[in-house]
């Protein structure tokens, strides 16, 4: 096995589901220690982490809620402890919630700014000393087609995602002249639990089955009518880490089937 990170910590948020698990595992077959964060039941939790540390990395779990500044300072601080430092940094929790403007309930509204966006600036500027301290850094903002095309009735999201390709670029661009590098992943349509209820919502509501869903689901906006994997997403993750990559800067780099090709 090629173990290209060993010896480097990656913490990836929002990583007991879906793709930021995807991510982890990519992460950690290539010898990186791994820092999990998000939200689940404890045992399923556990359950990942010592699958994960089978691939012989050493894998460490925090459950800070990254709406929540003071627990994101505690994340980073967990992992400095743990590993002596964050070198990789995925940053990847995000929720959804599909509403008209008028109907979106500022709750939501507020909670996907602080998880998809702002959680974002407080991990990268916690992080950011260390990387500098030691000149190199990989910073993977996991955004979507989102952050690059809009959709109806998902105002919040579509903010917040562009607003990180923004940041991505703007942090490029201070860490420009130095080995830490930032860039955005921006996925079209995963099957993860976020998508899942998107899925199954729209069953309910055009009271067609799930199977069928799906296929229009895809069918709207993904030319290549294929889902997108975590494991794929994890492999372009692997790739920005190593020295090949260490001059792409600032991109938003699309795995979306053709999505925004439109
Ligand atoms: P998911 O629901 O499977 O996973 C989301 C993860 O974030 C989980 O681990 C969850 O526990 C965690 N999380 C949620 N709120 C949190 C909080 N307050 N604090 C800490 N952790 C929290 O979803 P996913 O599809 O894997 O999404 C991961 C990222 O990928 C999100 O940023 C999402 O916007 C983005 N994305 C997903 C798709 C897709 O099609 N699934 C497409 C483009 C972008």
């Amino acid at each position: 096995m090629n173990m290209s990170l060993k010896n480097k910590t990656a913490l990836i948020t929002g990583s007991t589901s879906g793709i930021g698990l995807g991510i982890a595992i990519e992460l950690a077959k290539q010898g990186a220690n791994i820092v999990l964060n998000g939200f689940g039941d404890a045992a399923i939790i556990e359950a990942a982490r010592s699958e994960i540390a089978k691939l012989g990395a050493k894998v460490a779990y925090h459950g800070a809620d990254m709406s929540k500044p003071p627990e994101i300072e505690q994340l980073i601080a967990f992992a400095v402890k743990e590993f002596g430092m964050v070198d990789i940094l995925v940053n990847n929790a995000g929720i959804q919630h599909v509403s008209s403007v008028e109907n979106f309930p500022v709750e939501k509204w507020d909670a996907i700014i602080a998880i998809n966006l702002s959680s974002a600036f407080h991990t990268t500027r916690l992080a950011m000393p260390g990387m500098r301290a030691k000149n190199w850094g990989r910073i993977i903002n996991v955004v979507s087609a989102h952050g690059l095309v809009a959709s109806k009735d998902k105002s919040a999201y579509v903010a917040a995602k562009h607003g990180l390709v923004g940041f991505t670029k703007s942090v490029a661009l201070e860490t420009a002249t130095t080995g830490i590098t930032v860039n955005a992943i921006c996925p079209g349509w995963v099957l993860t639990p976020l998508v899942q209820k998107q899925i199954d919502d729209r069953a309910k509501r055009e009271g067609i089955s799930v199977d069928q869903a799906s296929k229009d689901l895809l069918g709207e906006k993904q030319p290549s009518l294929q889902f997108t994997t975590p494991q794929q997403l994890g492999e372009l993750a692997v790739f920005l880490c190593q020295d090949a990559a260490a001059n792409v800067r600032g991109q938003a780099w699309a795995v979306d089937g053709g999505w925004t090709a439109q």
